[in-house]
């Protein structure tokens, strides 16, 4: 293909383009054609609102890191015989919920290993004390790979585990374990978590129960463009048939303390470009997610004009991205300026993406900076451990 600016202009314009138009554009494109095409969509599919680019607050709670899975890109887990393995209790975990609310967070992520003994139960259980405790949390999290293992833990089918984890409370998945969903690049760095298909039929089961979902891409373990592309095009036949999810969201890999170390990671250049591909390519999934976490803040804002309509989190607590080497912290007045200094109005949002407060007056922006990421995390310096909010408590 030549003609990158008949397929831009009718990617557009809202028209479908092909996964080899859309490799094409990925792998020569002009930067800059890409972009504008993505930001041009991005207005169209948001008109009215195409000023505004939103964030939201939340917490992700690591209840374990044992993990039977030995994922070679991971830098958080240990092997279930290790002295390394730690657990979380019940009433630690409600204590971090206590604070998320306490700090303005909506949401929670519940994430950790794939725990030898931790079967549906344990998950009903736990959820059904948050939402007990704290019905006004969203829990958003896990993904196919935790319910694939609770399930079998457990002895039940999938379709079972989503509905009884739902019934406790599990509001939505959060896509965890999408990886590289194409078979090559993921039984290289995950040999042991089920097949990308196997990934998408759970996904589909929940988006059928009711359940929505975001979807994820790790970018940057060794994949070729193709690759990139292909794990677009799986996603994106999915969608057609389900509608269940509600945004897509590339991150890079981080190469400390894993045993991928030493290869490279994704360039800013490709992800940018892969935030734009997906804008134009995945024309039936809304929101499309900068992540500042893992390439950074400069990042993050440049995301915003190549087709992301979302910067999002403040994470009150990190660990697992942390572990691997992402350093990057920011709190909730810098999340905004990064925002309102890339030309778009700030807006705190819900995890279903309705908007919570939207920061169009300067002058009525928060002043305060208690709301920090890694306020909690152990993995980064500066973060805590101790059961006593710091910064909350030297206000
Ligand atoms: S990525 Fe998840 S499943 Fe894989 S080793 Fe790490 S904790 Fe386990």
């Amino acid at each position: 293909m030549s003609d990158y600016a008949a397929v831009l202009d009718r990617a557009a314009a809202g028209g479908r383009i092909t996964p080899e138009e859309a490799l094409d554009l990925y792998r020569s494109a002009p930067l800059h054609a890409l972009g504008s095409a993505a930001d041009t969509a991005r207005r169209r599919r948001y008109a009215g609102t195409e000023h505004i680019a939103t964030y939201i607050i939340e917490r992700n709670i690591n209840y374990t890191n044992s993990c039977v899975t030995a994922c070679k890109f991971c830098a958080f887990y240990a092997a279930p015989q290790s002295d390394k393995v730690w657990t979380r209790d019940i009433a630690d975990i409600l204590r971090r919920c206590a604070e998320t609310v306490e700090l303005g967070g909506t949401q929670i992520m519940f994430q950790g290993g794939h725990h030898p003994d931790y079967g549906v139960e344990y998950y009903e259980e736990h959820f059904a004390a948050i939402k007990k405790a704290y019905p006004q949390l969203v829990i958003h999290s896990l993904g196919a790979s935790e319910v694939e293992h609770m399930s079998r833990i457990s002895g039940v089918s999938a379709e079972e585990a989503i509905r009884r984890i739902h019934a406790a409370g599990l509001d939505s998945f959060a896509g965890a374990g999408a990886e590289l969903l194409p078979a090559r690049p993921r039984t290289a760095i995950a040999p042991l978590k089920e097949s990308g298909e196997r990934w998408l039929e759970i996904m589909e089961i929940a988006h059928n129960l009711g359940v929505e979902s975001t979807s994820t891409m790790l970018m940057g373990t060794g994949e070729t463009n193709a690759e990139r592309i292909e794990h677009l095009r799986m996603i994106r036949d999915v969608q057609d048939r389900t509608g269940g999810f509600r945004a897509f969201i590339p991150y890079t890999y981080q190469p400390e303390n894993n045993k991928l170390k030493g290869q490279t990671q994704a360039t800013v250049f490709e992800y940018l470009r892969l935030i734009a591909v997906s804008r134009l390519f995945l024309d039936n999934v809304a929101h499309i997610q900068g992540s500042w976490l893992t390439v950074g803040k400069e990042a993050g804002q440049l995301s915003l004009h190549y087709g992301a309509d979302d910067l999002g989190s403040i994470m009150l607590e990190e660990n697992v991205v942390s572990m691997a080497g992402a350093k990057h912290r920011s709190n909730r007045m810098e999340i905004i300026h990064l925002i309102r200094s890339a030309g778009r109005v700030p807006a705190q949002r819900a995890t279903t993406y309705e908007h919570l407060l939207v920061h169009d007056d300067p002058a009525n922006d928060p002043v305060n900076d208690h709301v920090v990421s890694h306020l909690s995390s152990t993995a980064i310096e500066g973060g805590t451990a101790h059961p006593e909010l710091k910064l909350l408590a030297s206000s």
